[in-house]
């Protein structure tokens, strides 16, 4: 049997871990890992190793029946008019979301990337909030805040981490549970992060900004690194949600938030989602598929199976990331280049 080999990234979260996948003629795939990707040297945490058991490809489907991609995207055509509104959080690659945008665009509308923080917080910050540093920066840290479990959220930040510690870093978790590689863990009310943290120039904060991120609390962290001098990290949980980020960022954004709000107020009626799903993404479910349910349209664009492909009234199913053309910006601000060439999602 004939194999293709893509050069790609671990869709999972913004590190954006390096890997090769392995396609056979019958679509099912191996991953391998690139020890020269730069980002990873070639690991991969669980998710990354069982990539083909955490793929489900999406078939194409008008009102719950499966049909041509051609025939839906015509049916969408026809479907996405003025009004409409479009998300795209950053699971796709570059060239896929500024192709959402040039249609949001010939409709009046903007891509609302769903990070709401970045509407509530001064522009000035939103560099910082959207790059992160360098991976290489952590392991050369003396002191390391963490505001995330990175076991669960982004396991290959463990390494650098540890690489950290057996640097003579020490490690601090501050939040509701027990970090085990962290030295110390600590509950601390934000009022007494600078007294209590210590941080100076030769520290590094790693949070998470994501759709459900308070902005206030992004504000102190911001205000702690400013204060300290220390290098601050956002993670974010969307592979590329910081190239799309940078494309959106001069386009005036909704939060996810909002939009299930305006669904609920009946302003919106026709939802076009890019490799976002809002019923796995947004804390509370219920509320969600309620407000998915009264949409006229709800258009989803995706390659992976997933809840919301259950209640769209129109898929389109494109094809998976590592088959795409296109860039993708990780966590740190590098881009990484795809090996695919589909351009589905783009034409
Ligand atoms: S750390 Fe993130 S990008 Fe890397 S393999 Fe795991 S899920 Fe994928």
């Amino acid at each position: 049997m004939n194999e293709n080999i893509f050069t790609t990234v671990c869709p999972g979260c913004s590190i954006a871990c390096g890997m090769y996948v392995r396609e056979k003629d019958d679509g099912t795939i191996n991953i391998d890992w690139r020890k020269d990707a730069i980002v990873n040297a070639g690991k991969l945490c669980r998710f990354g190793v069982r990539l083909s058991e955490n793929l489900k490809n999406a078939t194409s489907k008008v009102d719950g029946n499966e049909v041509e991609f051609s025939d839906a995207v015509t049916t969408a055509g026809k479907a996405i008019t003025d009004g409409a509104t479009f998300i795209s959080v950053g699971n796709t690659t570059c060239a896929e979301h500024v192709a959402l945008m040039k249609l949001a665009e010939s409709k009046g509308a903007v891509v609302n990337t769903g990070m709401g923080a970045f509407t509530a917080i001064p522009e000035e910050c939103h560099p910082t909030m959207g790059v992160g540093i360098p991976l290489d920066a952590i392991e050369s840290a003396k002191k390391i805040v963490l505001f995330i479990d990175p076991y669960e959220q982004y396991p290959l930040l463990v390494r650098r981490i540890l690489a950290a510690k057996k640097n003579g870093a020490t490690v601090t978790a501050v939040g509701w549970k027990t970090v085990s590689l962290a030295d110390d863990n600590k509950t601390i009310d934000p009022a007494n992060y600078e007294s209590e943290l210590a941080l100076d120039s030769n520290s590094v904060i790693i949070a998470e900004l994501n759709p459900s991120t308070d902005p206030e609390r992004v504000m102190v962290l911001l205000n702690l690194a400013k204060a300290s001098g220390a290098a601050i990290m956002f993670m974010k949980p969307f592979v590329n949600a910081v190239g799309c980020d940078l494309a959106s960022k001069k386009t005036e954004q909704k939060s996810l938030d909002q939009i299930i709000s305006e669904i609920n107020d009946g302003s919106i009626k026709t939802l076009v989602c890019l490799d976002s799903d809002l019923i796995e993404i947004m804390p509370d479910e219920t509320t969600v598929r309620e407000a998915l349910g009264k949409l006229d349209n709800l258009i989803v664009i995706t390659s992976r199976a997933s809840a919301i492909t259950n209640v769209a009234n129109i898929v389109i199913a494109t094809e998976p990331l590592y088959k795409k053309a296109g860039t993708i910006v990780n966590a740190e601000g590098r881009a990484l280049h795809n090996s695919g060439e589909s351009t589905d999602g783009i034409d």
